[in-house]
């Protein structure tokens, strides 16, 4: 992972690095794709900013002037237990970042915003890699979508996209959760000592704690903890690829956002299914994909 700190007060610290990599590694069921998060975290720098530094794309935490001590402060709102901010508000993806007279794709995380949602260090390990593998499920999408369109931030999109971002990174948590709990049984068995260096690494059940997390947040997000594995996986590659290619499926469109927008917290799999169908009819984008993969 490339981390450049700009004006951040904190930095990551190598337990949490080590944490992330390590959800990357367990998490995801292939590594020789160029799409996986291990070789976007490799492509794609990671910055941290300071709260102040943070576009105001949501109305939380602005920053204010003090003009006693000549400088940028921000107060960042303390949240109710039961309610979460998006996850733009902690970091964002950016696909074409003007870097050295080139439009680049980059990440960039808030580690005080970040702190400020986390009551002790274990959450603050937990929330920092689930802000991590969030947008680099957005960096994903980008790679995967090809046609380099990003459709405007209509609610359609920002429901579709925001919703199959915390899904993915959920599935990565929860496989993640699975492996490493069985690799830690195995090795436990063998020789506890040959743990011993990833001890930084022994928090459990992280993808609970991202579960509950989401299911907090604004309902675009929280879309993203109820959606059926089934549907993820065969979804999230066609919203990729098909994304620019949407403009006439107003109606279908709109009856998704519909049944998401009213039936959240009690989504019927099947009807949801359909709605998914409807939109992205046009082609076997998925088939296309699992060939590209040899799947
Ligand atoms: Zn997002």
């Amino acid at each position: 992972m490339n981390i450049i700190n700009i004006n951040s007060t904190m930095t990551l610290t190598p337990a949490q690095i080590s944490f992330i990599q390590s959800i990357m590694i367990f998490g995801e069921d292939d590594h020789w794709a160029e799409d996986d998060f291990v070789h976007l975290t490799q492509d794609i720098p990671i910055f941290l900013l300071t709260a102040h530094s943070m576009p105001h794309i949501t109305p939380l935490g602005h920053s204010r002037y003090d003009a006693k001590r000549n400088a940028y402060t921000t107060d960042l709102p303390k949240f109710p237990l039961d309610r979460k901010p998006p996850m733009e508000y902690l970091g964002f993806f950016d696909s074409g970042y003007p870097l050295l007279g080139h439009p680049k794709p980059i990440i960039v995380l808030c580690p005080e915003r970040i702190a400020s949602c986390a009551q002790n260090d274990d959450e603050l390990m937990m929330l920092t890699a689930i802000v991590v593998i969030h947008e680099l499920a957005h960096a994903k999408i980008w790679v995967d979508g090809q046609c380099r369109y990003q459709p405007g931030e209509d609610t359609f999109s920002h429901w579709m996209e925001e919703s199959f971002a915390n899904a993915m990174t959920l599935r990565i948590l929860r496989r993640y959760d699975r492996r490493h709990d069985r690799w830690m049984r195995s090795v436990g068995r063998r020789d506890m000592t040959t743990a011993a260096p990833l001890a930084n690494t022994l928090i459990r059940r992280v993808a609970e704690f991202a579960e509950n997390f989401m299911r907090m947040q604004p309902e675009p997000y929280r879309l993203g903890a109820e959606l059926p594995n089934r549907l993820v996986s065969r979804f999230w590659y066609r919203w990729a690829r098909e994304k620019g290619q949407l403009e006439n499926k107003t109606e279908e469109k709109e009856n998704w956002l519909n049944y998401v927008t009213t039936h959240l917290g009690n989504l019927d799999t099947e009807r949801l299914e359909e709605l998914y169908k409807a939109i992205f009819s046009r082609d076997n984008a998925f088939e296309i994909y699992r060939r590209r993969r040899g799947q």
